[in-house]
């Protein structure tokens, strides 16, 4: 069963952040210490950014976009693909001329990337101007931190500790979306998909607890935001580790009950988890979007054992046709993965026709990126990069096709979107329930109202619409 930090510790954390603001008020004469936060990576990412942004507007610092004039620079990263780990180094590097510049300058490193150890080995060696990297599991102690490295009690610090009882409720998050809020309902994973990072930087499943979800759905609406994204690795499966079932149908349909006029989104849900009753119940609650994002991964039922998915080619395309027989309109997306180790071009064969089988509205295609630590990492893998790549484009080809002939499907119907802001090019915009770009021409007061709007000109990822 998860525990939360208890809330001494939390009350210890807060006290921490008092101390650190009248340090930095000291050391600063006065003026408004600044601190650079980004968040690579998936949403649960951003949303324990706006956790730790929380706790550093409680110590005083206010945000800034440029890292050259910060005091403090938080890089929140993710472990999930090579690519996301180079980046982080990459903007690393180009720090060591600021804190050249800024002495005083601290430098941190967290998320999923710093929760492995060969990464924080890495810091330590090549980055020794590195302050402070610390992993998922203790983010709610960045006030202790910063007041160790502020009295000069530590002079770097290096936090890998793993520990599942972690849930940290109270903090006041710093959200940047006004309209849109990113609501956790469970982290880690346990799933151990073989090529996946996630259950090991992440630890085991953990729900938050019902009541706890609750009042912050009705917190969110009393604040007036419109848009309530529940996160979680596997959504579908919140509140097994209470023993309980379909507990997340029935948290969707009681947030479904709040008073109020704003819409419900969720993801992840994995094949595996996704019950009928959780497709029924999406069919019920007018406020839950028509949309459902459940990652295949794979269209070939060995790939997909040796990928430790759990579920087959067969038991997908039924979920499929029963969650479209209770919702008709309902708008798939879906993640790929291509190249993973062994898979030959007849396997990946089967992920393209499932992708024409099916009809996803979008598609997240990702090219196998060994993990340290995974199984799929030892793997062997006969298939270069350069294969993969053209893999990786005849399936592009493929979605781009479908998610043309759905879109022109979309020409002249009409859809309740919530009119987020302005695009580039001035219009206003927002998205359909199947999550894609609608631009429309209207008066600014629009922006946080829904509206309704006719499809005009359907491109394939964005759609050109006219208010009605
Ligand atoms: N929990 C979600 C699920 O199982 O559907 C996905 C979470 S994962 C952070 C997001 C996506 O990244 C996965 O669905 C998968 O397609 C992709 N991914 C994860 N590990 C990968 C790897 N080693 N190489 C390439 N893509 C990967
Ligand atoms: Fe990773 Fe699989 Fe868990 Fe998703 S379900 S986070 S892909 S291990």
């Amino acid at each position: 069963m998860a525990r939360t930090v208890p809330s001494e510790e939390l009350n210890r954390q807060f006290d921490n952040a008092t101390e650190v603001k009248k340090l930095l008020e000291d050391r600063f004469h006065g003026r408004t210490p600044k601190a650079f936060t980004h968040t690579y990576g998936c949403q649960g990412n951003v949303s324990d950014g706006e956790k730790m942004d929380g706790l550093l507007a409680q110590m005083g610092y206010e945000f800034t976009d440029t890292p050259a004039e910060a005091d403090f620079v938080l890089y929140n990263t993710c472990a999930v693909r090579e690519h996301a780990e180079e980046r982080v180094y990459g903007n690393l590097g180009r720090l060591k001329e600021y804190k050249a510049a800024n002495p005083d300058m601290i430098i941190a490193v967290c998320g999923c990337m710093a929760q492995e150890g060969h990464v924080a080995d890495r810091l330590k060696k090549s980055f020794p101007y590195v302050d402070l990297v610390f992993g998922t599991h203790v983010q709610y102690k960045l006030p202790e931190f910063l007041l160790r490295l502020l009295t000069g009690d530590s002079a770097r610090i290096f936090d890998l500790t793993e520990n599942d009882d972690d849930i940290a409720e109270g903090i006041a998050l710093h959200r940047t979306n006004q309209l849109k809020a990113f609501l956790p309902i469970s982290y880690g994973c346990n799933n151990f998909c073989t090529y996946c990072v996630v259950p090991h930087v992440r630890g085991r499943e953990r729900s938050r607890s019902y009541d706890a979800i609750m009042a912050e759905a009705r917190d969110l609406v009393k604040q007036g935001y419109k848009e309530i994204m529940l996160l979680g690795q596997n959504v579908n499966s919140y509140g097994k580790d209470f023993r309980e079932t379909d507990q997340f149908a029935r948290l969707l349909r009681d947030i479904n009950d709040i008073p109020g006029d704003f819409i419900i989104r969720f993801m992840t849900s994995h094949p595996r988890d996704c019950s009928r009753t959780l497709l029924d119940t999406m069919a019920d609650c007018e406020k839950v979007e028509g949309h459902l994002h459940l990652p295949f991964q794979s269209g070939n039922d060995r790939v997909l054992k040796a990928m430790n998915r759990h579920y087959n080619r067969e038991h997908y395309l039924e979920l499929v046709d029963y969650a479209k027989s209770v919702m008709p309109d309902l708008a798939l997306t879906s993640d790929v993965i291509v190249g993973f180790p062994g898979e030959t071009h007849e396997e990946f064969l089967d992920t393209v026709s499932l992708v024409k089988e099916v009809g996803f509205q979008s598609l997240y295609t990702f090219i196998f990126s060994p993990r340290v630590g995974t199984p799929a990492a030892s793997m062997e893998d006969p298939y270069t990069r350069e294969e993969k790549q053209q893999w990786f484009e005849e399936l592009q080809f493929a979605q781009n096709e479908k998610a043309t002939e759905l879109s022109r499907a979309m020409q002249g119907l009409c859809y309740r979107v919530l009119c987020e802001g302005h695009a580039k090019n001035g219009k206003l915009q927002g998205r359909t329930f199947g999550s894609i770009m609608v631009e429309f021409d209207g008066p600014d007061r629009l922006v946080g109202k829904f509206v309704n709007v006719r499809i005009t000109e359907p491109l394939t990822y964005i759609l050109k619409g006219e208010l009605i």
